[in-house]
Formats: structure tokens, sequence, C-alpha cells
């Protein structure tokens, strides 16, 4: 075998995990450089595992994002909770997102466990250091850096962009040698309309609250593209009549605020003209309904 060429391209696959509301799906973004998951300030956004693609000169990282790693209540959120550890046995290397405002405490125990568990590799990123200041964070580094065997710690944001691209660069740096494994054109495996749903979901997190937020999942029904414009009907399950009601709102309001934003950002992805449809339908239970939670696209256990 000839010796490593340092201008030799590197190429593997990445898992980010971590609790939720660290930043993941932001982080996943800012690297892909492209919207391929929906971020709210409200945690348990991402349900599923969604594979971004970031391209650099130095190799090509297949990054998984993955729902926040927490203590399981519902059989949606087994799923979710699932998808993640799943991903773990199947990467080159994992990176573990934190938030440096907040301390390490029991919920970072139990993605430690389940890291250590996974025997992978792992680099550390700690998020969000545009939100305290700078002496605040090498104590967090020495903190978490006693908690587990780290190949490296990275202090970054992804919302301002500071250290994301030393990241990319730390991670290809872990990564065998190798080939890209996707075309330079292929971002996601998310499929358009799985976006579409996705989109309406964050408009409905962002302009909603308290339990209607999880209570709430998003079915395309039909996704047609006709030749001036893509016709998308959905449909948006909540679990109760009064839940329907503030989704609705007077007038229709609030759906209607929902839809077009919605629309907006959808025509932004396809690069098409949208019409969008939504009809809100109560289906009591169905975060336990098997049926269901496979057509929002959640993956099954
Ligand atoms: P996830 O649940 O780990 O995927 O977290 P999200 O990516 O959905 O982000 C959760 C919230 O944290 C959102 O409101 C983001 O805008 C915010 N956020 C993510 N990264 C940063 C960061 O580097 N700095 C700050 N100030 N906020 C961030
Ligand atoms: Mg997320």
């Amino acid at each position: 075998m000839s010796p490593p060429d340092a201008a030799a391209p590197r190429s593997g696959l990445v898992v980010i995990v971590g609790r939720p509301n660290v930043g993941k799906s932001t982080l996943l973004n800012r690297l892909v450089g492209e919207k391929v998951a929906i971020v709210s300030r409200k945690p348990q956004t991402t349900r599923n595992r969604i594979l971004g693609v970031v391209n650099r000169p130095g190799g090509q990282i297949v990054l998984f994002d993955t729902p926040g790693i927490h203590k399981p209540q519902h059989e949606m959120n087994e799923r979710m909770v699932g998808a993640a550890i799943r991903t773990l046995a199947q990467v080159e290397l994992a990176l573990w997102l934190v938030d440096v405002t907040q301390a390490p405490g029991p919920g970072d125990a139990f993605v430690r466990e389940r890291l250590a568990a996974a025997g992978r590799p792992v680099l550390l990123g700690i998020n969000k250091i545009d939100r305290v200041p700078k002496p605040r964070i090498l104590p967090a580094i020495d903190s978490y850096r006693a908690m587990h065997d780290f190949l490296e710690i990275v202090p970054l944001s992804a919302l301002t962009g500071d250290n994301v691209e030393l990241l990319a660069e730390r991670l290809l740096a872990h990564l065998p040698e190798g080939e890209p494994l996707y075309p330079p054109d292929y971002l996601t495996d998310q499929p358009e309309r799985f976006l579409a749903a996705e989109m309406v979901r964050e408009r409905i997190l962002e302009h909603t609250r308290e339990e209607l937020p999880y209570s709430v999942g998003v079915i395309v029904d039909s996704f047609e593209e006709l030749p001036r414009l893509v016709r998308i009907h959905a449909s948006v399950l909540v679990e109760r009549p009064g839940q329907k009601a503030i989704l609705i709102g007077k007038g229709g309001t609030m759906l209607k605020r929902v839809g077009s934003e919605a629309r907006e950002q959808i025509e932004g992805l396809l690069g098409a003209k949208v019409y969008l449809g939504l009809f809100v339908k109560v289906r009591p239970r169905w975060r336990e309904d098997p049926k269901l939670l496979d057509e929002v696209g959640l993956e099954r256990r």
C-alpha cells in the first residue's frame, strides 16, 4: 500500500447526535448549504433520520441528522430515539452536539451511555458559542472532556457559522480516504414531497404553542407536477377538535398564514410556483397508530 497522500479525497458517514434542541438540524443545513431539515425553538422538531451531503475540497461527508436522544414516552418517541441509535451502528464516526448555555446533566449522561455502547469514535461539538462570553467556553470544554475520550472538541456556532468550516475540516480528517459516495448535486435523501410536509409542520411549530406542536402530523396526499405549477394537497393531523379550531384560527387566519408561509418555502425549495391546499383532520391518538406513523414518514423500530 502506498503512504497516505495528503491531497487524496476522503469520504464517509457521520451521524449528529445529541439532546433535543441543541442545534443539530441548524448545523446540518449550514454544512449542506441548503435547508434539508426543519428547525424550531421547540424540542423534538426532527422526527426521523435525515441524510445531508456535505461537499468540500477535501472530500465528502455524508451526514445524518437524527431526532434528539431523550427518554421516550410515546410509541412516536420510541421510533424517534430508535432512529438515532440505529444510525450510530452504521457510521464511521459520531458528532455529539451539545449546547454551551446548558451545563451537562442527566440527559447528557444518557446520550453518553448510548455513544459508549455503540463504540464509535466521537467528536464533540459545543454549539451556540454566540450566546456566551468567550471566558465561559473553556470551562465548558473541560467539563465535557471529563465525560468521554473524544477525538476532538470543537466549539462553534451553527447559527452564525463561527468555526463551522473548521468542524467540517476536522470531521473529514477523521474519515478514510475514498471517492465521494454521492454525486455533487445530490444533497439529501428526503423526497420533495416529504420536505414539503416538513415545511408545513415547521410553520405550524412556529405559530402554535404548548402541546399542539407535538400533536401535529402532516401527510402529503397528492403532489402533482403540472406544466406551470406544482399542486400539493396535504392533511394536517391533530388529536382533538379544540386543536383543530386553534390551527384553523378565527376566520381561518391561522391556517392561511401557515399555508402561505409554507407555500413560499416550498416554492424556494422546488424553484416552481406552488398551490398548497391544507386540510385539518382530527385523528385521536394518531401518534400511537402504526399506519399513520408510517404515513407521516416515521421509520419503524
Ligand atoms: P435540534 O433539535 O438539535 O435539531 O435543534 P434545531 O436545529 O432545531 O435548533 C433549535 C433552536 O436552537 C433553534 O431555535 C435554532 O435557531 C437555535 N440554534 C441552533 N444553533 C444555534 C447557535 O449556534 N446559536 C444560537 N444562538 N441558536 C442556535
Ligand atoms: Mg432537529
